[in-house]
This record gives structure tokens, sequence and C-alpha cells, in this order.
């Protein structure tokens, strides 16, 4: 009620504005996931790309009927303006996996102030939306971390985050031998869901680590979908055309 009293003599003054700016407003706090909610289903992740393998592995995932979710930054290993990173984030984007934001530089978001946030998450949805037409309703912070502060902006910019429940470790020196090992463990525990992190960038994740996994999880009668769907919620905070290129889509 105090709240309430104080928004209405905000509005009054015509400081509401402001006020919504601030990092401060209790509202829209970002909801964090890290388990699928829909029974029966996987949501294989892959971040930090665009990359190299992102073509083939849309073409594995399609070839087993499987949907994946791509959390792409802007600036990482490639630059996703690159003509042919943004080719084959397009083509992801168009055979129906789910594309999101990993935000443009991979830096850790928890050192960040509210500007610098704001800076490494709109410019990746910007790239998103010029290049697919999709504005993004997902982001996953580097390396998982965020803070009030990061919750904050993320539920001013209209996304949630989403994290994981199970780690392939490909991007913390796991071998293929020993990441497929942990899918094995994982599916041989029988969890309702899964909600998977891989990463784009590793060959072995691609064209040995992949195609094991999904083969054992379809087996094991998992539905391999998106992240939305996943958790029913949408993929995108709006869908439109894909804007033609110009001098502005540089890194
Ligand atoms: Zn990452």
């Amino acid at each position: 009620m105090m709240y309430k009293t104080l928004a209405a003599a905000f509005l009054a003054s015509g400081a509401l504005q402001f006020a919504s700016a601030s990092p401060l407003e209790p509202r829209q706090t970002a909801t964090v996931y890290t388990h699928c909610t829909a029974a029966n289903k996987v949501a294989l992740t892959f971040d930090d790309g665009p990359y190299n393998y992102l073509t083939d592995i849309v073409n594995t995932l399609d070839a087993a009927g499987a949907k994946g979710t791509f959390f792409f930054n802007g600036n990482n290993w490639g630059c996703i303006y690159d003509t042919t990173l943004r080719g084959k984030v397009k083509y992801a984007y168009d055979h129906g996996h789910q594309v999101a934001s990993h935000t443009w530089a991979h830096k850790d978001l928890t050192t960040l102030t509210w500007d610098q946030i704001h800076d490494e998450m709109w410019r990746v949805e910007q790239a998103l939306q010029r290049i697919t037409g999709a504005y993004p309703a997902w982001v996953r912070p580097p390396y998982g971390n965020y803070n009030d502060l990061v919750k904050s902006a993320a539920g001013v910019r209209g996304l949630s985050i989403a994290n994981w429940d199970f780690d392939s470790g490909d991007s913390t020196g796991a071998s293929a031998a020993q990441s497929k090992s942990s899918y094995d463990q994982i599916i041989g525990s029988h969890p309702s869901t899964i909600l998977a992190l891989n990463h784009e960038t590793q060959s072995s994740t691609a064209y040995d680590v992949l195609p094991y996994a999904i083969q054992k999880l379809k087996a094991a009668g998992y539905q391999l979908v998106t992240v939305a769907e996943c958790l029913g919620k949408a993929p995108y905070q709006s869908v439109g055309s894909p804007q033609t290129p110009d001098g502005n889509w540089h890194c």
C-alpha cells in the first residue's frame, strides 16, 4: 500500500518514468529457470556461438527430429555480424531452433554496472532481431552468474534467465568420453526433465558427444525440445522480418 502511494506520487510529479528506469524497481525482476517443467522433455542448449560447428549441430538435431537452443554471444569466438556466422544464426532460426542471448562479449555480468549490463544485453538482442527478425525473450548470463542487478536488468528488458541442471563439462576440461559418461549417468537416473548445458564451440561436442547424447536420450523416451517449449513459455518477445545489412552491422 505504501508503495502504491509512492508510485502515485511519482506519477503525479511526472517522475514515474525515471522511477521505472531504476534498478530498484521491484516488479521487473527476471525469473531464473534451471529446470524444465514439461515432463519427459529435454532441452539441449549450446552456448558461446555463433561458431564454425553451428550448421552441423543444427543438421544433427534436425536429422533426429530434435530442437535445440542456442545462447549466442555477439563477439566472443567470432563476430555475430560476420557474413558466414550470421548466415548460420539465420539457418538455426529458420530451422525452428531457439535463438537466445548469451550477452555480447561473455563478461561476468556480476562485475558490471547497471549501464554496462544493459549494454552487454541490448547489443545481442539488436543483432538477433536484425538477423532473424525475432526479439529474444531468454538470456543466459555468462558462467551462469547473476545477482539482483542482473535479474533487474533482464526483467526490465522482458527477459527470463535460463541456466541449467546438467553440465556436459565440455567447457571445463571434460573429454568427449567423460561428457558421454555424464550423459549416461543423468539418463540412468531417470529424471523427469533435463536442461543440458553444452558448448557450440567444441568440435567434440558437435561431432561426438551430441550424436551420442541424442541417440541415448531418444532411446530413453525423452523428447528433445527448446528451452521455451520445455518451460511452456514464449521463445521471443516479438517476431518480425529480418533486416537488410548495413554499415551498422559490425562488432
Ligand atoms: Zn558461455
